[in-house]
């Protein structure tokens, strides 16, 4: 099943709405970390010009933790967060490359391993720990 697929059984067996608007959100932001704008002109390619309907389905798909916000530069982007191999909802580390301007992710689960046992956190539930590293290319 891909990664879309997912999410459209999710909330399919949560009982909620499924529409061509949520479909159509969940199929652009897949692999990809998109500004609000972002969103909303390839949606408008899709032929969804509705921008409170937009603004209703992040609101809906974060409510049920399957995009999260993230802030990078003072930018906001929206990215799938379920299921994610990069990251769960929880964890998230993010690379910008200031020459590109382009968002990538890792996975080292043992950096999350660190930072949660460090002793500075022992007396903490943690909600959320999201890593933003910002990086030129060495010369
Ligand atoms: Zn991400």
């Amino acid at each position: 099943m891909d990664l879309k697929e997912r999410y459209f059984n999710k909330i399919r067996s949560e009982r909620l709405r499924l529409t061509k608007s949520r479909k159509a959100m969940i199929e652009i932001l897949e692999n990809k970390h998109l500004t609000f704008k972002e969103i909303q002109k390839a949606l408008a390619s899709r032929g969804f010009y509705n921008v409170s309907t937009i603004y209703n389905n992040l609101e809906f798909l974060m409510e049920h933790k399957m995009v999260v916000e993230i802030y990078i530069d003072n930018v906001k982007y929206y990215d799938l967060a379920m299921d994610n191999p990069m990251h769960s909802v929880d964890s998230h580390i993010h690379i910008l490359n200031k020459e590109t301007n382009e968002i990538t992710e890792v996975n080292s689960p043992e950096i999350f391993d660190y930072l949660v046992n460090h002793e500075a956190f022992q007396d903490l539930d943690l909600e959320y720990i999201r890593i933003i590293v910002s990086a030129h290319k060495k010369k």
